[in-house]
């Protein structure tokens, strides 16, 4: 088996970027889109949002993409909430676009990706990660609530289609739910190109049942070690908390783990922005916003709007406390 390590794009040149108190470059910027979403998933942590009904509007987001641009952002991913409820989708990857970012991606559920996966292409979007648990309905069903499994999937195979590369399948495993489709999903992504990604259930306080994760946690650890041995050549995404990248009978696989470790904060580049226009220096920390988008509504000046994002930036703390001041 061949081994090496893989440096992410963007990633290494930090030169330009700026950076926190904690010497870590700002490299990425998370948006989050909207809270709304069409699915009701049995795990969903909500991507640490919460809930607001006052959007920002694409010039607003425009407004805030220059800023990071020239503050030496270089990765812009779109989440939620489901991002393509947002009807104004395709103008916000157009917009994003023209800003000359070195990624534009977008994490989706993937029911709206058939309508929309050639016009967000033509856009500028270049890569789609799309979450998908199952592929029987039954099972796709109890975690989404929803029949909507053919939408999803049909989404994702128009994503590979019209040539959004690469499109990575999200799967979180479940014991007892869906850690037996383990096998069909990589047959599945292999027919079509794709990316598997299999993450490790979270722990989530918004489930309303707090004993699921416990009753379904399904460890990742051991199939790292079977996958290792199978794999024809490993890589280790060295900017990406290790993780760790198989490459199988022409097929690929990604084990993706929960973020409680220093080491994830460490490495963190990351920046997130809520629906509502706060900036969020933290995944985990939740009082620490800064709000962006009351003082562009009041018409303050970029010079001021950059020193408020400058504000967002010196905010970051890790987490999990290891990093030197
Ligand atoms: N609606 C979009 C989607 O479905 O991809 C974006 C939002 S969703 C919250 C973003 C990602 O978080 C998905 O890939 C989902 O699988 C993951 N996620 C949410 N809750 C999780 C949990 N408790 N454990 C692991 N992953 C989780």
């Amino acid at each position: 088996m061949h081994n090496e390590n893989l440096e992410d794009v963007g990633t290494t040149e930090s030169r330009d970027s700026v950076k926190d108190r904690y010497n870590r470059p700002i490299l990425s910027l998370r948006i989050s889109l909207t809270n709304r979403c069409n699915l009701n998933c049995l795990y969903c942590h909500h991507d640490g949002m919460l809930p607001s009904d006052d959007e920002m509007t694409v010039d607003e987001i425009y407004k805030i993409l220059k800023i990071a641009k020239k503050l030496g952002i270089r990765k812009i991913r779109y989440s939620g909430g489901e991002p393509l409820l947002r009807m104004d989708i395709v103008q916000i990857i157009e917009k994003t676009a023209s800003l000359d970012f070195d990624d534009i991606s977008i994490t989706t559920n993937g029911i709206l990706l058939g309508k929309y996966a050639e016009d967000l292409k033509d856009a500028g979007l270049k890569r789609v990660n799309v979450s998908f648990d199952s592929l029987n309905n039954e099972v796709y069903h109890r975690i989404t609530s929803k029949n909507l499994l053919n939408y999803a999937k049909e989404g994702i195979i128009r994503a590979a289609e019209v040539g959004l590369n690469p499109v990575k399948i999200n799967m979180v495993i479940m014991n007892d739910i869906n850690n037996n489709e383990i096998k069909d999903m990589f047959e599945f992504s292999k027919e079509h190109n794709l990316v598997l990604q299999l993450i490790e259930l979270i722990k989530s306080d918004s489930c309303e049942d707090n004993t699921f994760s416990d009753e379904h946690y399904f460890p990742l650890t051991p199939l790292e070690k079977d996958l290792e041995d199978i794999a024809d050549k490993t890589q280790v995404r060295k900017f990406m908390q290790n993780r760790k990248k198989f490459f199988i009978d022409d097929g690929e696989i990604e084990i993706v783990r929960p973020v409680d470790n220093t080491n994830f904060c460490q490495n963190c580049t990351r920046l997130r922005l809520t629906p509502e226009g706060k900036l969020k220096p933290c995944l985990l920390i939740n009082d620490n916003l800064v709000d962006i988008v009351t003082p562009i509504r009041q018409g303050k000046s970029d010079i001021e709007i950059e020193k408020l994002f400058l504000d967002g930036i010196n905010k970051r703390k890790p987490f999990h406390e290891k990093v030197e001041e």
